[in-house]
């Protein structure tokens, strides 16, 4: 996120300095990249739903800018997501999902047994229906995090950084003033954002999906996204975790439950190679939308949050990035941020409010 807004704003003319120890390596380095507003659609979220509408709709000129600069190609891919169901519960979620992106206007198509089977044919015989998800697209997060350290060179200061009521000071003791600081720390540090751990299994087959697949087996949720090179990420886990809490690992328990879904899904994985085992924690908030805006400072550097974009921060890098770079000039935001501003949650303590 941080990255982003900082291409966005020197794009824009802005003297910008990112500081981070290890930029690209928090929840961004576990995504699985999955561009999906309508496949991750829920009942009351009907506004991020739109946020991620306009973002994704800012992705293809975002990545071949991106690439164009670096010339790192970031593996945008359209083609679609699969809903796949593994029982009569599991297909009435989708059934639901489907209600739901009809009453908003997104493309969707519900997919019978036979069909679903005829559209991936590497399914499980048991899954009994879903639904073709047309316009849901994926990226490759860490290209997307390697075109951003290119483009933006020396102007990332690898150290962690503390807010200043001037700036930020520097672990070197470096003080760096500003007339703006956006906030985007990830899953530590942003009020009312609290770590939703997540664990992530990536293998290589020759058995790979067409599109990514999101499937409810038996109430247990997968999904599966195919790269290149036979590469398919296999996610992801969802545990509440506290802000003191250990630093992310992988568990027995989650891997297994994951791998056991992923392979009831696609039998075809029993083979796969395992590359990588990994566990994030994700920026989660309140209500599950992002904190994009101005939060109170007590000095005469701004503090705006780029935050808390839970399951979607992927997704909503470019309308973010656009929206901080329209709050520092004073102009109109995207449409929807304004819903997304961090002070929507004003009935809480003041003390929360407090960066660090
Ligand atoms: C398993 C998993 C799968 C996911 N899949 C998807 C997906 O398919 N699609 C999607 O859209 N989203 C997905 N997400 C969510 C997405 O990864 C996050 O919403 C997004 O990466 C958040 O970006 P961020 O920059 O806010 O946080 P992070 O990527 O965590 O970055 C925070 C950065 O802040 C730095 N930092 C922290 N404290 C300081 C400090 N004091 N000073 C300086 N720097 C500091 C850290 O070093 C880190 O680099 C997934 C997340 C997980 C965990």
């Amino acid at each position: 996120m941080g990255l982003t807004c900082a291409d966005e704003l020197v794009r824009a003319g802005h003297d910008v300095t990112v500081c981070d120890p290890s930029p690209g390596a928090g929840a961004t380095y576990a995504a699985a990249g999955m561009l999906a507003p309508a496949g991750e659609a829920w009942f009351g979220e009907e506004l991020l739903l739109r946020l991620g509408q306009e973002s994704l709709a800012r992705w293809p000129s975002f990545a071949s800018s991106l690439s164009e600069r670096s010339n790192i190609d970031v593996d945008l891919r359209a083609g679609g997501a699969l809903l796949v169901a593994g029982d009569r519960d599991d297909l009435e979620e989708v059934h639901r999902a489907c209600r739901l992106l009809d009453d908003s206007g997104v493309r969707f198509e519900e997919l019978g047994r036979r069909e679903l089977r005829v559209r991936e044919p590497r399914l499980s015989s048991r899954t009994v229906g879903g639904a073709f998800l047309p316009d849901d697209k994926q990226v490759n997060p860490r290209r997307v995090v390697d075109a951003l350290l290119a483009v933006l060179g020396d102007r990332v200061v690898r150290q962690r950084a503390v807010v200043r009521k001037d700036g930020v000071a520097l672990e070197d003791g470096t003080r760096l003033r500003a007339d703006v600081v956006v906030l985007a720390t990830g899953a530590t540090g942003l009020p009312r954002v609290r770590p939703v751990r997540g664990e992530i299994v990536r293998v290589r087959t020759t058995d790979a999906p067409a599109c990514v697949l999101r499937a409810r087996l038996h109430g247990e949720r997968v999904y599966v996204v195919p790269r290149r090179d036979g590469e398919v990420v296999i996610g992801a886990t969802e545990e509440e975790h506290s802000t003191n809490d250990v630093a992310p690992i992988p568990t027995v328990g989650g891997v297994a439950r994951l791998l056991e879904t992923a392979r009831a899904l696609l039998p075809g994985l029993e083979t796969a190679q395992i590359l990588e085992i990994t566990a994030r924690d994700r920026p989660g908030s309140p209500d599950n939308g992002p904190l994009i805006g101005d939060v109170p400072s007590d000095g005469p550097a701004r503090h705006l949050l780029a935050g808390g974009h839970y399951r979607g921060g992927v997704l909503l890098a470019p309308v973010t990035a656009a929206a901080i770079c329209a709050y520092v000039a004073g102009r109109e935001t995207p449409p929807f941020v304004d819903a997304f501003a961090p002070d929507r949650f004003n009935a809480l303590n003041r003390d929360e409010d407090s960066c660090t």
